[in-house]
Formats: structure tokens, C-alpha cells, sequence
């Protein structure tokens, strides 16, 4: 069986070989799959993807005649695979469900304190020798309500390291977990967490119920003065109501390491291009965004558990076996087709 990785960057390249190469065929690239690089998979059984890659169902059709079989995702969110055109084509799709939900949980956590105790302007400050302190005041966590939407894996550990801090957790997700009553968590309305959280971080994966569940409705419930983190995918808020939010004082600031228009956006180097998005360039010129190109995951144990599960679910397709992560099987998924 033979493999072809699309999408491997210099970070993740060792973690991917190492793990991968003794076990499987495998050939590497840093080109994004798209119906123009379908062929780079020729004479391969499986491709194994990342976010970034176009998995839509015209690039499903071109993977399935040229003979790709089995897809190993390199990531938890699969909203940028047409799962049911796969099942219909017979393409098995394997996710990562789990790898360090710390990583993310983290960098939410490190995009909040950098925005509220304004560590970019700090820094190019102290560059230029300016040590005065006017502009820098920011707030203590502590004692603040913080809202999460979504406790699974990231979004409990984001929870466990706010609740360090000193705060109140509501949570808004259809699902009630245990560990979160546990920890002193109250599950609540999306409405109610709106307007009682000085702090919402966005921690659920996008689907159809979830497609711009942040947007204008939800941005008049906010509690004035909020600061928003959205970790998990762009499509989740609406971006023209999150500037909106943001330009009329209602919200007071953004983290973001997603933005909905992304694909093809993050992950190259367009330093020496003129951008074209006008959302994002809006976005990315307000002084109160704080913005990461979808680095959330990017730590050293977070590559070795994709590189590790990846490899699993491959084993398991050589064996002709269901891996446990596999997507198609799964007969009750709803997913958000572009
Ligand atoms: P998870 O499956 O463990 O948890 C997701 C939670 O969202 C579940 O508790 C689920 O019940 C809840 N949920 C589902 N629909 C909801 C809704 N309509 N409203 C509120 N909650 C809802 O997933 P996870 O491992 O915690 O990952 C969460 C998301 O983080 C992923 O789907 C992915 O999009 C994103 N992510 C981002 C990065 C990054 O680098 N930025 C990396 C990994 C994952």
C-alpha cells in the first residue's frame, strides 16, 4: 500500500516520517490537494490530508479514478470533507479524533492574556526602547465569567485552566459532560452565556447546526465589552457581524486563530502578494483582533499524536480492518458541505 500526504510542512514532515515511513509507502508533499493536484496521488491507494486541503466531492471523484481508497485525515474537524460523497464512492475517511487538546486549549489561553495584557504593543515598545506604560492596562481574569461553547476535549481543558484562574464557567453545549458539573461548570442557554460572559471561547466543531452560530443575533445578546476566542473553525462566526460587533463597541475584542475564508489564506507565505480578501483585510486591521494563522495545534506533542494516529488508522486499512476513527461508517453524522 502506498501513500501520498498532501499538505506536510517543514514543522510536521519529521513526526509524519518518522512515524509513518516503517510502517507504509510513503511519499510526502507541501501541495495542497486540489482537483489541479489529484494526480500527484497516481498509482497511490491512500492520501492522508489536512485541514487546508479541498476534499469536495469533484476532488473525491478525480481521488476515486485514479484509485485512492482510503483517506487519513490529519486532524479532528472534517468539515472540509464531503463525507457522504465518499461513502457513496467508497472512499474509507479516518479523523484523528484526539491529540493534545492541551495544545489548543492552551494557545486559546495565550491568545487571551497576550490581548488583554497587550503584549504585542509591549513588544514593538520595548523594541523601539519606549518603556511608558499608557495603553497597556488590561483586566484580571480573575473573578470574571468566562463562557465556553463546546466542552469536549479542548474546550474541558480550556475550562480546567480558567477555573485556575479564579473564574465562573457557563457552558452552552447539547451534550452535558460530567467532568464539566465536576469541575463547577453550569450549563446554560447560548443566549444566557452571551450575556453573562466577560470572556466566550468557542470550543464545538462546525456542522450545520453550528454554521455562523455566532452572527448578528447572538452579537446583541453579548455582554457588553466581551472578548471572544474562536480556536476552533472560522465558519462558526460570522465575520462581517464580528467586525460590525466590534466597530459599534459591542464586542471588545477578538482572538482568532480561524477566520472562515482561510483556505488557500493560511498556511503560505503571501508577504509578497496583494491580498485580496477585503474581509480579512478588515478584519486584520483592527486594532482590537488578535489574530494566529490556525497555529492552535502546532505543538511537538500535538504532531506526534496526529503523526501516531494517522499511522494507526493506515495499519488498519492495510488490514482490511475499520479503524475506530473512521468517518464513513458513521451513519448518523450530519456534515456542513461547502
Ligand atoms: P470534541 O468532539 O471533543 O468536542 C466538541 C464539543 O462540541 C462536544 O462536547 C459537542 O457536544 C459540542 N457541540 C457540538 N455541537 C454543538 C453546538 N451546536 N453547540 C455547542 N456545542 C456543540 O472536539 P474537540 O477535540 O474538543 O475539538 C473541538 C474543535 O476544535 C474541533 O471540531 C475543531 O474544529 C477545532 N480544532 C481546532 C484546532 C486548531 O488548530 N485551531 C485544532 C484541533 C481542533
Amino acid at each position: 500500500m502506498k501513500t501520498f500526504a498532501y499538505s506536510v510542512r517543514e514543522y510536521e514532515r519529521p513526526f509524519l516520517v518518522e512515524a509513518v515511513a516503517p510502517r507504509h509507502k510513503l511519499e510526502v508533499s507541501k501541495a495542497r490537494l486540489n482537483v489541479d493536484t489529484v494526480h500527484l496521488a497516481k498509482n497511490c491507494d491512500a492520501i492522508s490530508v489536512f485541514t487546508s486541503d479541498d476534499c469536495s466531492g469533484v476532488v473525491l471523484e478525480k481521488l476515486h479514478e485514479i484509485g485512492v481508497r482510503f483517506i487519513a485525515l490529519r486532524s479532528v474537524g472534517y468539515d472540509h470533507v464531503d463525507i457522504n460523497k465518499a461513502s457513496e464512492l467508497g472512499i474509507s475517511v479516518a479523523n484523528v479524533p484526539e491529540y493534545s487538546p492541551y495544545s489548543v486549549a492552551e494557545h486559546a489561553v495565550a491568545m487571551l492574556m497576550s490581548f488583554n495584557r497587550k503584549f504585542i504593543l509591549a513588544q514593538s515598545r520595548i523594541r523601539d526602547h519606549d518603556f511608558h506604560l499608557d495603553g497597556l492596562t488590561g483586566f484580571d481574569v480573575h473573578g470574571k465569567t468566562v463562557g465556553i461553547i463546546g466542552t469536549g476535549k479542548i474546550g474541558m481543558a480550556f475550562a480546567r485552566i480558567l477555573n485556575g484562574f479564579g473564574t465562573t464557567i457557563l457552558a452552552y453545549d447539547p451534550v452535558v459532560n460530567p467532568d464539566a458539573i465536576l469541575l463547577g461548570v453550569r450549563y446554560v442557554s447560548l443566549e444566557e452565556l452571551l450575556q453573562k460572559s466577560d470572556i466566550v471561547s468557542v470550543h464545538c466543531p462546525l456542522n450545520e447546526q453550528t454554521k455562523y452560530l455566532l452572527s448578528n443575533p447572538q452579537f446583541a445578546w453579548i455582554k457588553k465589552g466581551c472578548i471572544l476566542i474562536n480556536t476552533s473553525r472560522g465558519g462558526i462566526v460570522k465575520t462581517v457581524d464580528l467586525i460590525e460587533a466590534i466597530e459599534n463597541g459591542r464586542l471588545g475584542g477578538a482572538c482568532l486563530d480561524v477566520y472562515e475564508n482561510e483556505k488557500g489564506l493560511f498556511f503560505e507565505d503571501h508577504s509578497n502578494t496583494i491580498l485580496e480578501d477585503k474581509l480579512y483585510l478588515r478584519l486584520s486591521a483592527l486594532d482590537n483582533v488578535l489574530i494566529t494563522g490556525h497555529q492552535a495545534f502546532l505543538t511537538c506533542e500535538a504532531l506526534k499524536g496526529i503523526a501516531e494516529t494517522t499511522v494507526l488508522n493506515l495499519d488498519y486499512w492495510q488490514r482490511e480492518a475499520v479503524s475506530p476513527n473512521e468517518l464513513t461508517n458513521i451513519s448518523h453524522i450530519e456534515i456542513y458541505l461547502y
